[in-house]
């Protein structure tokens, strides 16, 4: 008889034997070291690959489909490079994030720009350099009015549009809801007067030539997003309908959900595709250019923090154990553990899954306030000073997104690749923070 197939050919199973070589390889090379680096980062190279190949291959290849990825879950310049290399674009909202899209290497034809509040400079420098705009206001058209009155090229070429609120809802989670009745981002289109107003803005300006939605993020379920894309086709087919042809693109902007409580990926791209041919076939029948936006679900996976338990003591009968991964890694989970949930594995000294006895503990980090946990009385093999502390699935939105608090630096990230004999080769992908540099972002260098 055959033996029943094994799951380690499913993607899950193969990060998690990528990531179990990266740590035992960590802890041999010298970087998780007890004294000079307790906490670190890593960005497994070969999930980028993966993640970024499920994606473009959900999209049927017909379509002229661009994806962006949304920069502020990941803006390290070496990720965004991969990610290029792999034929993403990227999406960009502050100066920081389109200037590290830049040193990444891409392309203005590969840029959407959707910042919530650009400066005039901003705006005249994508617009200058055709990057992609989405305007998210009508003064902020106006604005845009005035800039493409001074320009001399030809800005119907150019992909100028113009953000709607679909008004659909909100998803689990009010704070990554985008499209409430009363939420800060684009222009309201239910609200009385505006789809009229909308339409004459795009009759007045033939340059408006794309229209932009983004639903939402965490906790954003696939037919709430989709009546939200299906709000903004329905829109520009009604543009379309009176100039044939005005509206060439519909940027579908980002937002699947990653389960942090589990490793199978759930929703994936090729569910989302299929709930979005069901529901909105409009933007399947080759009429339209796509924009999509996504950050974490592509990043999330790829990435985890490792930390060694500096301490353990027993407080009113709990176990803790103190590391140095907390707040500054995860605000968000800190701060909202039931609604930001992280899993957290027990690995030994020497980098190996722990098989100590399983106990409830709580996992604290380094910051002075109380809620700097990462888990809650959580059920783990029991920890003891020494061990290390896995943090997977934070790839997006966590150790990219320092929280200054107690001048804690940045951890240092590296990038790994496994060699076919399965040797571990680590690249620094952003070098760990000094202490001068925390001085220096501090205001030491301000003369006294
Ligand atoms: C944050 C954001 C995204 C990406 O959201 P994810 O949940 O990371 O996929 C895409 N578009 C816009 C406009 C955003 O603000």
């Amino acid at each position: 008889m055959l033996p029943p197939p094994t799951p380690t050919g499913s993607a899950a199973a193969k990060r998690r034997t990528r990531r179990d070589a990266a740590v035992r390889a960590a802890v041999a090379q010298g970087l998780l070291d007890e004294v000079d680096s307790p906490v670190a980062a890593f960005v497994d190279l070969a999930g980028i690959g993966d993640s970024a190949h499920a994606l473009r291959t959900a999209w049927p290849p017909e379509l002229d489909v661009l994806h962006a990825f949304a920069a502020k879950a990941n803006p390290l310049v070496p990720v965004l490079a991969q990610l290029r290399a792999h034929g993403l674009g990227c999406e960009v909202s502050s100066p920081g994030e389109f200037a590290q899209a830049r040193a990444a290497g891409f392309l203005p034809e590969q840029l959407v720009l959707d910042s919530p509040v650009k400066t005039l400079a901003e705006l005249s420098t994508a617009l200058g350099d055709a990057i992609a705009v989405n305007i998210d206001n009508f003064e902020e058209l106006e604005r845009v009015d005035r800039l493409i009155g001074t320009a001399t090229a030809d800005v119907t070429a150019q992909r100028i549009g113009i953000r709607l609120n679909p008004q659909v809802g909100l998803g689990s989670i009010a704070a990554m809801s985008t499209a409430g009745r009363t939420t800060k981002f684009g222009i309201a289109l239910a609200d009385p007067g505006n789809r009229e107003r909308l339409l004459d803005a795009y009759r007045d300006r033939p340059w408006l030539r794309w229209v932009h939605v983004h639903v939402g993020s965490q906790g954003v379920p696939l037919d709430l997003n989709a009546a939200g894309v299906a709000a903004a086709v329905d829109f520009a087919r009604e543009v379309n309908k009176q100039r044939p042809g005005q509206v060439v693109g519909i940027d579908i902007g980002g937002g699947l959900h990653v389960d942090f409580t589990d490793d199978n990926d759930s929703p994936t791209f090729a569910d989302h595709v299929s709930v979005l041919r069901r529901e909105v076939p409009e933007l399947f029948d080759g009429s339209f250019r796509i924009v999509t936006e996504y950050g974490r679900a592509l990043m999330a996976r790829n990435g985890f923090v490792a930390t060694r338990v500096e301490y353990t003591k027993t407080s009113g009968g709990r176990r803790i154990a103190l590391t140095h991964a907390g707040a500054q890694i995860s605000a968000r989970t800190a701060f909202a553990p039931d609604l930001w949930p992280l899993r957290v594995l027990a690995y030994d000294a020497d980098g190996s899954p722990s098989r100590a006895e399983p106990e409830v503990q709580d996992v604290g980090g380094p910051c002075c306030f109380a809620g700097d946990l990462l888990a809650q009385e959580r059920l783990l093999p029991r920890l003891s000073a020494g061990d290390l502390v896995v943090v997977p699935d934070t790839g997006a939105y966590a150790f990219s997104a320092p929280f200054h608090y107690n001048s804690l630096p940045m951890p240092p990230v590296h990038g790994f690749e496994l060699a076919r004999n399965g040797a571990v080769r680590f690249t620094v992908l952003r070098a760990a923070e000094s202490i001068d540099e925390v001085v220096a972002r501090s205001g030491g260098t301000v003369a006294r």
